[in-house]
């Protein structure tokens, strides 16, 4: 199987590049910030403290499932579909809490392995924070996307309806997580791609002749 990892801070273009790259080349898709987004609203729904979170906890009671299929994308916790729900604002000021606890992180690595290596898919774009350096450190090829900060606070406030005081949120939120995991500056053997003066498609293009490359 061809793991194709990417990290990157919010606002880069991981995720809808991601899932581009995937959908041409025939590849899954695994958004792996969905997890802790959706494991931060079910805590909140039903009001667990972070301290009681346990392994009993996350294997059995935190029934997650995601979609790997990039045309058909969805986030359920049991039977409720969450995936627009865990997008909203009041998901991402709490995430950073969640995502910062080591147990979680642990379970959060597993998880990830379980749902890419039993996808079915001959290759995975996987997207996350830490996936070119904790989770898949031998991924087959391994992507830093970045862009500059302006750029990033640009593309953010105009995808997101509350403007920019979601995209210093987002800025306050990529500050926490970078006190957890390094995903600013690319690890040993990982290519950066910076997206700065790229446009969507040619960012898409970049990142599937790495990938070629690596092949
Ligand atoms: O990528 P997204 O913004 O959806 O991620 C939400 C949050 O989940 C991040 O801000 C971070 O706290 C956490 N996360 C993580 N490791 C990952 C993916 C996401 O810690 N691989």
């Amino acid at each position: 199987m061809h793991i194709v990892a990417i990290d990157g801070p919010a606002g880069s273009g991981k995720s809808s590049v991601s899932k581009a790259v995937a959908r041409k080349l025939g590849f899954g898709y695994l958004d792996t910030g969905a997890a802790y987004r959706a494991l931060t609203w079910f805590v909140h729904t039903q009001a667990i403290a972070l301290s009681s979170i346990d392994e009993k906890f996350l294997t059995k009671d935190f029934d997650y499932q995601i979609s790997l299929d990039p045309d058909d994308y969805w986030v359920r916790v049991g039977t409720t579909d969450v995936t627009y729900e865990i997008r909203e604002s009041s998901i991402g000021e709490k995430v950073s809490a969640v995502s910062g606890l080591p147990l979680i992180r642990q379970y959060m690595l597993k998880l990830t392995h379980d749902l890419v290596l039993t996808s079915g898919f001959e290759g995975v774009v996987v997207e996350g924070r830490d996936i070119t350096t904790v989770v898949f450190p031998s991924a087959q090829t391994r992507i830093l996307l970045t862009a500059a900060e302006e750029v990033r606070l640009r593309r953010r406030s105009a995808e997101l309806p509350e403007g920019i005081s979601i995209a210093e949120q987002i800025t306050k939120r990529d500050q926490n997580d970078a006190k957890v995991v390094d995903f600013l500056s690319p690890a040993q053997g990982v290519e950066l791609v910076d997206s700065t003066e790229l446009d969507f498609d040619s960012t898409v293009e970049a990142i599937i002749r790495i990938i070629e490359r690596t092949k």
